[in-house]
């Protein structure tokens, strides 16, 4: 099943929030909106869910057309057939884990074997046993874990994610990126996930939409945005970047060499400013000459603070980017 989504926008009080956007989502892959806070992505997102009402634009869910303005076709979100995870997990907080999973089945009219499809919900995210309890006697992580079986008992054709990590501790946030990145994986559902976190955002996704004030600037696969952004805000947004003569022209750390090397390398006088040590490698910062922005390089061994040194860059390492 296939989501297309045709020239959505919105504005609000007269200042868009997203301007026209396409976006098609495969069946059974996971697709991340990233972007900074304020762009737009939990429009897009709300819109989709049939929370928010577009200005204009059409969405088809399997063919179906469950939008379009100028056909005024608008299918209520309960019977779009999709599941939603908020940040703040939305649980009823006067309901049982039980109940709470019921009541995403019910919202979607299903009525029968509903015991069954809340255990195997629940047996997913394995909190069997929890049924009977209420969210506050539960964790964060064990709390996510309910939103997400509430989201996905139905079967949906397609899971909306509005940063639903973004509220746990950073140990329980990798921990659980995994988690739920391989249920959705396993259960072979199709997802829309929005963050504002780019390591996130990298690690999950088959593709990544990058947005900017509701604008879409890039879209590819985590490989291309980062090793090919087309986009100087892609470029320092995701990862680090070092900007050489032109500001369109930048290096990745890791293309950033020691040693010397063949002619046709460029080089470049620096000082070394800052080393940090993470574990499997130092990260130098770096005090360029010539009138360069400061530079991340990476290396095996340490450097002192205040020593000067000569870092090459090979010509096919550079990124070029073309728009403004
Ligand atoms: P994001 O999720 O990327 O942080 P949002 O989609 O929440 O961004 O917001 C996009 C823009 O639309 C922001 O400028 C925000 O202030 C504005 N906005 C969102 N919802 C409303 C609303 N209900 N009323 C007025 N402005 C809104
Ligand atoms: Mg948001």
């Amino acid at each position: 099943m296939e989501i297309e989504i045709k020239g959505i926008h919105k504005s609000f009080q007269g200042t868009p929030a997203l301007l026209p956007t396409d976006l098609t989502l495969r069946q059974g892959e996971f697709t991340t909106l990233l972007g900074p806070s304020g762009c737009g992505k939990t429009t897009l997102l709300r819109m989709i869910a049939g929370l928010e009402q577009p200005d204009g634009g059409e969405i088809y869910s399997g063919g179906k057309c469950i939008y379009s303005k100028s056909r005024r076709i608008d299918v209520p979100a309960h019977k779009r057939h999709f599941g939603m995870v908020f940040q703040d997990f939305a649980l009823w907080p006067h309901m049982t884990v039980f109940e709470n999973v019921a009541f995403g089945l019910k919202a979607a009219k299903v009525h029968t074997g509903l015991k069954e499809k809340v255990t195997e919900a629940l047996a997913m995210v394995q909190l069997q046993g929890m049924e009977g309890r209420y969210p506050h006697q539960l964790s964060g992580g064990q709390q996510q874990r309910v939103a997400f079986a509430r989201a996905v008992a139905i079967r949906p054709s397609l899971v909306l994610f509005d940063e639903p990590l973004s509220a746990l501790d950073a140990v329980l946030r990798e921990e659980m990126r995994v988690e739920m990145m391989s249920l959705v994986k396993d259960m072979g559902l199709t997802a829309l996930y929005v963050t504002h976190d780019q390591v996130e955002a990298m690690s999950m996704s088959d593709h990544i939409i990058v947005m900017r004030k509701g604008e879409v600037l890039q879209r590819g696969t985590p490989e291309m945005i980062y090793e090919a952004p087309s986009h100087p805000f892609v470029a320092s947004f995701i990862g680090k970047s070092n900007w050489l003569e032109a500001d369109r022209v930048m290096v990745r750390p890791e293309q950033v060499g020691w040693s010397r090397s063949s002619e046709h390398d460029w080089r470049y006088r620096a000082t070394v400013h800052h080393v940090s040590y993470v574990g499997e490698r130092y990260e130098i910062r770096l005090l360029m000459m010539d009138g360069l922005d400061p530079w991340t390089a990476y290396s095996s061994k340490r450097f002192a603070v205040g020593e000067r040194v000569e870092v090459y860059v090979t010509p096919q390492s550079i990124c070029e980017m073309h728009e403004g």
